[in-house]
């Protein structure tokens, strides 16, 4: 019987599209919740749709309950509430839903039905991740404006939605709804953790659509036409907005003596939209964030503390492609998998003698995770800095070099640092000139994440001789994996 729990769990975690059907299930019947399942799987339900990271107490747990007890999702609530931390933001906070009238109508509804689930600009209809949209959480609310959209290019099938934003279709789900009252925003008190984020809570009547952005930042033309190219390669937000769409309503205001990152808030109302203004402490010092509903239905924002030291802090490698997706070839029978896994190997040792921790979002078998899996881990492991490593490919040989490449504007220090001190470590190492195709702005599948710094390094062209012989020989593996941690120490130094 035991076994049988710990495998919903498993298999929730690894199929997570089929998993957040059934969690639909009964959020449309009662987001509320007065709906019937078994005890585990209403407890993960509630854990994805509250985005909690499931700790030892949360495995044990499982294990010592009976998969045929049957609860309301209520009670399973509050079992999971008594599990977690909540501090003092610990009674549960009712919410409006567009499944019971308001007086107000119908419309056209979606919610977000994915973990977290990417935006992207109502128009051009294109298939172009966009840095200024963030993503937005399970149990969004939207009206939606149009029909279902087919991408042929693409092949996606996208939804336009009331507040200026475009949902891929997969990650919502699309139902007559009942109008909804304009939104009211209550912020609420704030919590330092040891763990390294400071949180903050918002009570809103309904779950909203919001966006974050981090400003002010002047953006510039450049590599590959895209337009989102930190100007002259510097990061100069000095506070996080966060905008609430059909917001009209806000209260209360914080200041956080107890972090090293966010000094306090300013609500700033725009016709039906409200932003809540967190300023940072010292300009372009910010780490990432991430927006959740806890189990209690508050929105937790949780923003990174700056790192200081790589002591103690969690590093993710991703080694890039993998298992039956070899990536780029060097025409001998050599492909970017296993370089990109030695050299993630080298890179991790210098991590781990400086004192982090280094999750690898892949190993060396057969059997890897897909590249959407890897974004998704990601967001899950929560770490404090993301590192893919691949090499460059080009059918004209000749092309060389190394560079790296940010999505978030908060991640273009981080990039640039490593795209610096990859060159310079060849050189003093092995003497090679490597080239520098400096930092530019990519939105690479992995990279697309709000929570931590991410960047994606190319370690030079595998289809350049010259570049094929360091990224092939051990020596240069190291040399690359030193310059890539030369980059991230000083990163870490700046601040
Ligand atoms: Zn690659």
């Amino acid at each position: 019987m035991k076994n049988r729990i710990i495998a919903v769990v498993l298999v929730s975690v690894i199929t997570l599209s089929a998993f957040t059907v059934r969690g639909f299930a009964f959020l449309k019947g009662d987001l509320n919740g007065n709906g019937v399942l078994e005890v585990a799987d209403a407890l993960e339900v509630l854990r994805i749709s509250s985005g909690i990271i499931p700790g030892d107490w949360y495995k044990k747990m499982i294990a010592d309950m009976d998969s045929d007890e049957v609860v309301t999702i209520k009670d399973a609530r509050s079992i999971l509430s008594q599990s977690v931390d909540l501090t003092d933001i610990n009674d549960y906070h009712e919410q409006l839903t567009p499944y019971t009238d308001h007086g107000f109508g119908t419309s056209t509804f979606c919610v977000v039905n994915s973990y977290y689930s990417e935006v992207l600009p109502a128009s051009p209809i294109d298939n172009k991740s966009n840095p200024l949209y963030s993503a937005i959480p399970y149990g969004t609310f939207d009206i939606v404006t149009s029909e279902l959209i087919h991408h042929s290019e693409s092949g996606n099938d996208f939804y336009v939605l009331a507040s200026g934003r475009r949902l891929y279709a997969n990650e919502i789900q699309v139902f007559n709804g009942y109008n909804m009252p304009y939104n009211k925003a209550v912020l609420k008190k704030t919590v330092t953790k040891n763990s390294g984020s400071t949180q903050f809570y918002l009570a809103l009547d309904w779950r909203v659509p919001f966006n974050v952005t981090v400003n002010p930042q002047e953006y510039v033309t450049g590599f590959n036409s895209r337009s989102f190219n930190i100007k002259d390669g510097v990061f100069t937000g000095n506070y996080i907005d966060i905008t609430f769409n059909y917001t009209t309503h806000t209260e209360g205001e914080l200041s956080f003596p107890e972090s090293n990152v966010i000094s306090h808030t300013q609500w700033i109302t725009d016709g039906n939209n409200a932003t809540l203004r967190v300023y940072l402490k010292n300009a372009g010092c910010f780490f990432g964030y991430t927006a959740y509903y806890d189990s209690n239905n508050y929105l937790v924002i949780s923003v990174k503390e700056k790192m200081n030291t790589l002591s103690g802090k969690v590093i993710e490698i991703d080694p890039g492609h993998g298992g039956k997706e070899p990536g780029a070839g060097s025409g001998t029978g050599v492909y970017e998998r296993d370089v990109t896994y030695n050299i993630a190997t080298y890179l991790k040792a210098y991590l781990e003698s400086a004192g982090a921790t280094v999750v690898f979002s892949r190993d060396n078998s057969a059997s890897v995770p897909e590249i959407e899996e890897r974004r998704f881990n990601t967001l899950k492991n929560n770490p404090d800095m993301f590192v893919s490593v691949h090499c460059d490919s080009s059918a004209d040989s000749s092309v060389n070099g190394s560079s790296a490449y940010y999505y978030k504007n908060y991640s273009g220090p981080l990039a640039f640092a490593i795209s610096r001190n990859l060159p310079s470590a060849v050189k003093k190492d092995l003497n090679y000139a490597m080239f520098d195709k400096g930092a530019h702005f990519y939105p690479f599948m992995v990279t697309r994440v709000e929570n931590c710094p991410a960047v994606l390094v190319e370690c030079g062209f595998i289809s350049n001789s010259q570049d094929f012989a360091i990224i092939n020989s051990p020596a240069g593996q190291n040399s690359i994996a030193r310059g890539i941690y030369n980059g991230i120490v000083e990163y870490c130094s700046w601040y």
